[in-house]
């Protein structure tokens, strides 16, 4: 340790030492007063005090001096160089509580442009916030409402910020993960991205759900809502995830690789979406995939991604949702009467789960239903049997290993959006929501530290 390291240690030392003599003579004060230790207050209070004392260390390395004779110049984003000016001060919140950072602020004579290079070093360039409580912040704001989540930060992290501190920094952090999926994305339009090496799967899938995100009003002006003549109040959420499998089990059912699902998602159009999917797939190795799938509930604008993203992927309808059709629409065909509904779904199910869809067809067209209500519905229903009869061929899917339920995108789609951004009274902005979606779908596919790794690269 050089002159000034020993000094800074010093101060440091005798800091620490003042702190936690002070509190524990108040601590000896109250024992010999009650003649007890009031465990949860006196480790709440030593938390307290080793944090100001790490926050009075941390100061110490935080305090820069002027640059030296030959560091009086930085060069400028505009082309020119900026001179050193003086020493500025900023607050900034720790996880060790608030301290003062002292640096050198330079000025550009040409761009008018003020720098502080210390704070791009530090990561808290145009925040008054550490990248470690910025850190916490997005941990609790994209698990729980940021109300709960300051109240979180309070008891386990001594920290005191506010309910709209956790929104802004989980949003911005979710915001910037958004912009660098979106020069990756970029790269995946031109072509530019790199190949990604690794060993073949066997078997990779991807799958594309939508839900429903309720948002402000402001939002769905012009939109048409499920209720006709009524206004939307939700907004789509696409999503989708990726993930493998290498095997099946013993009765040849198959078995999803642990960790391996990735997610992505964001309130946009079925194209920018498309591009979205198509990028993470890219980065899952789906050029190293054996075989292929593309599962989804039948909605057009999936296997429209699937067909401009996707060529040789199996496209499968998932099966609970089909079968969703059928129960939707037996009780259509015979009001108050649950046994024949009951015997109708039966039949047809049957023939849905053995991929025997003409049959099903044919069954669908021999009804009579007599309102013209019903007979539209049931045209429509055999509509979309039949668009979608090649991707209900499920005992050719089930001999080839494959999964034909979406379990791990509905599932997903719960985690994802439902558990955080459906709580009741919740209404979102759409940049809003796809901040927190990108920051949840980074978190549960595992990425978050790779992020953070990034960021201090
Ligand atoms: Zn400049």
């Amino acid at each position: 340790m050089d002159g000034a390291g020993k000094k800074t240690s010093a101060a440091i030392h005798q800091e620490v030492a003042r702190e936690i003599e002070a509190l524990l003579e108040r601590v000896f004060a109250e024992r010999r007063r009650s003649g007890g230790i009031d465990l949860e207050a006196v480790e709440m209070a030593l938390r307290s005090s080793l944090h100001s004392a790490g926050a009075a260390a941390l100061a110490q390395l935080l305090q820069y001096g002027p640059p030296a004779a030959d560091q009086r110049w930085q060069p400028c984003s505009c082309g020119q160089q900026a001179h050193y000016v003086e020493l500025r001060t900023k607050q900034v919140w720790t996880a060790l509580g608030p301290l003062q950072l002292q640096r050198p602020y330079y000025l550009c004579s040409s761009c008018k442009r003020g720098h502080f290079p210390v704070d791009l070093e530090l990561d808290v360039l145009k925040t008054g916030l550490s990248p470690g409580v910025r850190r916490m912040m997005a941990l609790v704001g994209h698990e729980v409402p940021f109300n709960r989540g300051r109240a979180q930060l309070k008891l386990l992290a001594d920290l005191t910020v506010t309910t709209k501190a956790v929104e802004r920094t989980a949003e911005a952090i979710g915001r910037d993960i958004l912009a660098q999926q979106q020069q990756d994305i970029r790269r995946a339009q031109q072509l530019d991205l790199p190949l990604v090496t690794g060993p073949r799967i066997p078997i990779l899938y991807i799958q594309i759900d939508g839900t429903g995100v309720p948002v402000v009003i402001a939002e769905t002006q012009g939109r048409k809502g499920k209720e006709p003549g009524q206004p939307a109040h939700t907004r789509e959420a696409k999503l989708g995830c990726v993930f493998t499998q290498t095997t099946t089990d013993a009765e040849g059912r198959p078995v999803r690789d642990e960790d391996s699902t990735s997610y992505v998602g964001a309130i946009e159009t079925a194209e920018e979406f498309g591009l979205r999917i198509y990028t993470e797939a890219w980065h899952r190795g789906w050029d190293r995939a054996d075989l292929k799938a593309l599962m989804g509930d039948g909605a057009v604008w999936i296997w429209n991604i699937g067909d401009q993203h996707f060529p040789g992927a199996v496209q499968i309808v998932d099966l609970c949702h089909a079968r969703e059709h059928l129960w939707n629409l037996a009780p259509q065909l015979y009001p108050s009467d649950a046994a024949r509904q009951k015997r109708w779904i039966m039949t047809a199910q049957d023939k849905l789960d053995n991929g025997r869809i003409e049959s099903l067809l044919t069954s669908l067209r021999a009804l009579r239903p007599a309102s013209t209500e019903v007979i539209d519905l049931v045209r429509k229903e055999a509509g979309y049997f039949e668009t979608n009869a090649e991707r209900m061929r499920y005992p050719q899917f089930r001999a080839q290993g494959l999964f034909v339920g979406t379990g791990v995108m509905e599932a997903g789609c719960k985690t994802v959006v439902g558990t955080r951004l459906k709580q009741s009274g919740m209404f979102w902005t759409v940049r809003g929501a796809n901040a927190i979606i990108a920051l949840r779908c980074c978190q549960l596919s595992g990425n978050f530290e790779d992020y953070w790794e990034a960021r201090r690269a």
